[in-house]
C-alpha cells in the first residue's frame, strides 16, 4: 500500500522507517488537499464523477462482453492514428499551449481529426483507446504545461470515449454502408458528426454552466468556434476515407493544412484577446478606438453622419461599498449587455475603464438635426434600459438583487460636433459632464465645441441600490 500510494506522487524511492511513512502520508494528503477538484461546487463533482464512470463502465462492459478486437488492420489502423495524433501535437506544441492556455471557455481540440476518424472505422473499444493515448499524450505534453488540472483533462477525456460509443450506435443505425462511396456515406458521416460534437459540447456546456453560474449557454457555445470544430471533424471524415492501406500516406498531407488552421486560429484569438475587455466582453479602450475610426472612416468617405456616446454610471461607487467589488463587476457586465442589446450590430461598444462605457454609432442620417435626434434617441433607449436592470448574483450569501440604476450619458455626432475622433470624444465628455451636473440620469448632446449641450430632462433619483 505504501509503495502504491508512494508512487503515485513521487516515482518511487523505497521507504521504510515509520516516520518517513507518516511524512508520506501527510505529504500524500497535502497534494491531494491542493487539488482545485475540492473547491467545484458539489454539482460539478458530481456530473464529472457521472460522466467519468459512464466512461469507465462502457469501455469495461465491452471489453468483457466483446473482447479484444482481433482484426490486425483495425489495430494496424488505431496505431497509425496515434503516431499521427501524437506528430501533430509535438510539431504544434507552442501555438497549442498558448491557445489551451488563452480558451476562455470551450477550447476546440484540433486532435479530433485523429480521433473522430477513429470514431468512425475502428471498433469502439479501439477507438476509445485511440482517444485515451492520443489525451494521454497531450495532457503531458501541452494542457499539463498550460496549466489545465487533471480533473478537466480526465473530464474531456471521458467525454469523447462516451462520443466515441455513441457514434459507434449512429453507424449501426446504417448498416452495411461501410465503405465511404456513395450518398449514404456523407450522410452517416453528417450524422456521426453530429453526434460526437453534440456528445462533447452537450456535457462541457453543462460543466461550465454549473461552474458559472451566470454564463449562457449561446455565449459558452460562442466561445468554443463552432466553426473550427465542424472543419476539425470534417477533416477527421476525410481521414477515415483515405486511411487504407494504399493510401494510407495521403493522409500525412493534412498536416501541413492542420498546423496552419492551428496558426491562424491562434492568431485570431489573440487579436480578439487583445482588443476585448475581460470583464464585459466588450471592446477595450484600445479595440473600440480602431472600431470607431473605422466607421468615422467610412461616415467621411459616405458623406454621412456617425455619433458618439460617452455613459458614465451614477454612484456607482455606492454598489461597491454596499455589496463589494464582486457584484460591482456583475452589474458592470450587466450594463454591458444592456448597451448591446439597444445598438445594431455595426455599431461598437467598449469599456474605456472603471464604470465609463463607449459607443460608437454608424451609418446615420445625413441631416443635421434628425443626426442629433436619433442620436439621442439611441442614449434615452440605453438609459431608460439600464434603468429597468435586475442584476441578480446568486453566487453571494444571501443572493443579491441590485436595482435602481441610472446612467448619465453625454453624446456628440460627426460632423456637426468634430471632425476628428478624439473631438469627438471631448465633446461628448463635456456633455456627459454636463448631464452629471444637470442631476445625472439623462443623455445630453453636444452641439459643437462652443455651443452648450441639450436633451430631454429627466429627473434624477438617487439610486437606491
Ligand atoms: P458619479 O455619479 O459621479 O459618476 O459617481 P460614481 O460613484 O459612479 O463615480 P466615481 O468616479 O466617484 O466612482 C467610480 C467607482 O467605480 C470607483 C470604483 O469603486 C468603481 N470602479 C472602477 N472600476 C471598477 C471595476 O472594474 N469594478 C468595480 N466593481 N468597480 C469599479
Ligand atoms: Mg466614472
Ligand atoms: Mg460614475
Amino acid at each position: 500500500m505504501l509503495t502504491r500510494e508512494k508512487t503515485i506522487y513521487d516515482s518511487g524511492i523505497s521507504v521504510t522507517s515509520s516516520t518517513a511513512r507518516d511524512t508520506d502520508r501527510s505529504a500524500l494528503r497535502s497534494w491531494l488537499a491542493a487539488w482545485q477538484l475540492w473547491s467545484l461546487p458539489i454539482g460539478v463533482r458530481a456530473l464529472l464523477l457521472a460522466v467519468e464512470l459512464a466512461a469507465v463502465c462502457l469501455l469495461t462492459v465491452d471489453i468483457v462482453l466483446g473482447g479484444v478486437p482481433r482484426d490486425l488492420s483495425a489495430w494496424l489502423i488505431a496505431g497509425t492514428l496515434v503516431i499521427l495524433s501524437g506528430f501533430h501535437a509535438e510539431i504544434s506544441l507552442r501555438a497549442e499551449r498558448l491557445r489551451r492556455r488563452i480558451a476562455e471557455t470551450r477550447y476546440v481540440d484540433l486532435s479530433s481529426v485523429w480521433t473522430f476518424a477513429g470514431a468512425l472505422l475502428l471498433p469502439p473499444m479501439l477507438a476509445a483507446a485511440t482517444v485515451i493515448v492520443s489525451y494521454t499524450h497531450l495532457y503531458f505534453r501541452v494542457f499539463r504545461p498550460a496549466g489545465t488540472p487533471p480533473h478537466r483533462q480526465l473530464y474531456s477525456t471521458s467525454t469523447v470515449v462516451l462520443a466515441v460509443y455513441l457514434v459507434s450506435a449512429v453507424r449501426l443505425i446504417f448498416p452495411g454502408s461501410g465503405g465511404f462511396d456513395s450518398w449514404w456515406a456523407i450522410v452517416e458521416i453528417a450524422a456521426c458528426l453530429v453526434v460526437y460534437t453534440g456528445t462533447n459540447m452537450l456535457l462541457v456546456v453543462s460543466v461550465i454552466r454549473l461552474a458559472q453560474p451566470g454564463s449562457t449557454f449561446l455565449a459558452i457555445l460562442a466561445g468554443g468556434e463552432i466553426a473550427l470544430e465542424t472543419a476539425t471533424l470534417s477533416l477527421g471524415g476525410i481521414v477515415a476515407a483515405v486511411i487504407v492501406p494504399d493510401h494510407v500516406l495521403l493522409v500525412w498531407l493534412l498536416i501541413p493544412a492542420l498546423v496552419l488552421m492551428e496558426q491562424t486560429t491562434l492568431i485570431r484569438q489573440l487579436e480578439t484577446r487583445a482588443s476585448t475587455d475581460a470583464k464585459t466582453g466588450l471592446l477595450n479602450a484600445e479595440g473600440w478606438r480602431s472600431r470607431a475610426l473605422q466607421l468615422l472612416g467610412a461616415a467621411k468617405r459616405d458623406c454621412t453622419c456617425a455619433g458618439v456616446l460617452i455613459l458614465d454610471l451614477d454612484f456607482f461607487k455606492e454598489v461597491n461599498d454596499r455589496y463589494g467589488h464582486l457584484v460591482g463587476d456583475a452589474v458592470l457586465r450587466a450594463v454591458g449587455e444592456a448597451i448591446v442589446a439597444e445598438i445594431r450590430d455595426d455599431d461598437a461598444a467598449g469599456r474605456f475603464g472603471g464604470e465609463e462605457f463607449v459607443i460608437a454609432l454608424a451609418g446615420m442620417f445625413t441631416s443635421a438635426s434628425r443626426n442629433e435626434e436619433a442620436v439621442l434617441e439611441v442614449g434615452e433607449r440605453i438609459r431608460r434600459r439600464i434603468e429597468r436592470l435586475a442584476v441578480h448574483v446568486d453566487d453571494e450569501v444571501p443572493p443579491v438583487a441590485v436595482t435602481d440604476l441610472t446612467a448619465s450619458i453625454g453624446a456628440a455626432v460627426y460632423p456637426q460636433a468634430g471632425r476628428e475622433l478624439e473631438v469627438l470624444l471631448a465633446a461628448a465628455d463635456e456633455a456627459l459632464y454636463a448631464a452629471k451636473n444637470a442631476g445625472r440620469n439623462q443623455v445630453l448632446v453636444s452641439h459643437g465645441p462652443a455651443a452648450p449641450p441639450s436633451g430631454p430632462s429627466v429627473p434624477s433619483p438617487r439610486p437606491g441600490t
